[in-house]
């Protein structure tokens, strides 16, 4: 992404996406993981759509991690990743990066000891002669403070990784998804761990950032999920059972049997739902 294509302010994630109608980012078609004759992932379609903030959920054991690790190519799969209709399926995972497709981890993976400047430059290649050369007087490339600015961490750029708190190395990790111009970014579980503040942080990062990109997160809070989802994809056993906006998702008696064990446990909708119940679940 160049900086003309920099965020617009006001321009935030809607269901279906919102740029340029139509404008296909991830199709993903028959994915299929097999573990040794266990099908961790089967046959699953997505199609994301640029400035849709999608969430996917589902119970432990369902299968998301599998799913991004398919599509950034940790793990080999069958079917089709298509990216604006440039196959990713079959290529290495720095291609995938290359691509601008980027993940984070369910646990943050920041260089702890370098400070939040020298791991965005380190994610951005910036470590590099050429780069240095561009660097302005106050020695921060303009494409990082912009990172730095967006996920709030320019009072800390100097500041060791390893003392940020939990919540703002995940942000650190999506600034470094950020300045590797990822437009594809797909969140493992951003925001376990974090306090509810957070979390509100975090959603309004995602909002910021979302509204010109595909983003994907895999989240166990429903609470987290019914604020900022713009629509929602179910798994559950390697499979999708369930798509559409938090209402109809949450209407979904498939989707309440597969979070109860029991679609006749008493609750009416998924929001009925108490999250120690979907954690216990998962
Ligand atoms: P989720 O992220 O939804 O909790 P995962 O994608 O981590 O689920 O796991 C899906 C299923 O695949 C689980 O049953 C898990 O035990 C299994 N699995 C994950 N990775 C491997 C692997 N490398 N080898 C074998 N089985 C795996
Ligand atoms: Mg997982």
């Amino acid at each position: 992404m160049t900086e003309a294509q920099a965020i617009t302010p006001g321009r935030e994630p809607v269901a279906g996406g919102n740029i340029g109608m139509g404008t296909q980012y991830l199709e993903v078609r028959g994915l299929t993981v097999d573990f040794d004759g266990f099908k961790a992932v089967s046959d699953v379609d997505l199609t994301l759509f640029q400035g849709d903030l999608r969430f996917l959920i589902g119970p432990n054991g369902a299968g998301k991690t599998t799913v991004i690790d398919a599509i950034t190519g940790l793990v080999s799969a069958t079917g089709s990743v298509s990216k604006s209709g440039v196959e990713l399926l079959g290529k290495k995972v720095h291609q995938i990066a290359r691509a601008g497709v980027g993940r984070t981890f369910q646990t943050a993976s920041v260089f702890e000891q370098l400070t939040v400047l020298q791991n965005l430059d380190i994610a951005a290649g910036a470590g590099r002669s050429p780069w240095t050369l561009l660097r302005r007087r106050n020695g921060v490339l303009p494409a990082i403070a912009q990172a730095l600015e967006t996920v709030g961490l320019t009072d800390l750029a100097d500041k060791p990784a390893g003392v940020l708190a939990h919540g703002q190395k995940q942000w650190l990790e999506i600034g470094m998804l950020l300045v590797q111009n990822a437009d594809v970014l797909l969140l493992d579980e951003p925001v376990a761990g974090m306090s509810s503040e957070e979390r509100e942080e975090t959603g309004n990062l995602l909002r910021r950032i979302g509204g010109e990109r595909t983003v994907v997160v895999v989240e166990h809070d429903m609470d987290f999920m019914r604020a900022f989802a713009t629509s929602v994809t179910v798994l559950a056993r390697g499979q999708v059972i369930a798509e559409g906006s938090v209402a109809e998702v949450q209407a979904n008696p498939k989707v309440q049997e597969v979070y109860l064990g029991t679609a006749a446990a008493g609750a009416s909708s998924l929001a009925d739902i108490p999250d120690e119940l979907i954690e216990e679940s998962s």
